[in-house]
């Protein structure tokens, strides 16, 4: 690979597959395949990368990625899609993420539910910080939770957005606040994006459920 024009930031192998295997399971491999040819890493078709938490794919590569789906599915459809596969990703690697952030004891299941999404949204963005080249604190307000990602891979690179893009992690937080709420619903927003010239990509989760 030319690294050239590459970023220097890094997601780890294992997260990596876990999201092309939720695309697959949207698009089909077929669909998949044409998405990553197109994003310049047809290599991954015929090679996935190794099953480890080596911090070894860069963010321009994840957001080639984001760039092809919107040339294919146009923007709002690849929104969509990218939100879906972000849930999907964690539903895929749900028993193994609660075990990387500790929130299977007994202990945290124990709180009240407000808390376990406070606490459990606020311990996978330390473990996120630490396993990727992802900048991630979570500060909240009386009435909501903020998420905020620094060098964000999904629109890494990209420039003036309409629209915020990242609506993977938007998918990721969708099944993060279920599972630690214990199966409520919440309408979280990206309200600022790096690539619509914000300094931060933001996320709100409203402490009020939907249901
Ligand atoms: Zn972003």
């Amino acid at each position: 690979m030319d690294d050239g024009n590459k970023s220097g930031l890094f997601y780890p192998n294992r997260f990596i597959n876990q999201t092309l295997r939720a695309y697959a399971s949207i698009l089909g491999e077929n669909g998949l395949s044409s998405v990553l040819n197109m994003a310049g890493l047809s290599s991954l078709i015929e090679n996935p990368l190794p099953d480890n938490l080596d911090k070894q794919f860069d963010f321009t590569d994840f957001a080639s990625i984001q760039v092809s789906l919107d040339d294919v599915f146009g923007v709002r459809g690849a929104k969509g899609i990218s939100q879906r596969a972000g849930e999907t990703t964690l539903n895929l690697g749900l028993d193994q993420t609660g075990s990387l952030v500790g929130v299977k004891h007994a202990e945290f299941q124990r709180l009240p539910w407000e808390t376990r999404l406070l606490v459990g949204l606020s311990s996978m963005a330390s473990m996120l910080t630490h396993l990727t080249d992802q900048v991630i604190t979570v500060s909240q307000s009386p009435d909501s939770i903020l998420l905020s990602i620094k060098q964000c891979p999904v629109c890494w690179d990209r420039r003036n957005l309409e629209k915020p893009a990242c609506s993977f992690f938007n998918g990721q937080l969708q099944a993060l606040s279920t599972w630690f709420s214990g199966g409520q619903e919440f309408h979280i927003t990206e309200s600022k994006c790096i690539g619509m010239g914000d300094e931060a990509c933001e996320f709100i989760i409203p402490k009020t459920p939907i249901r």
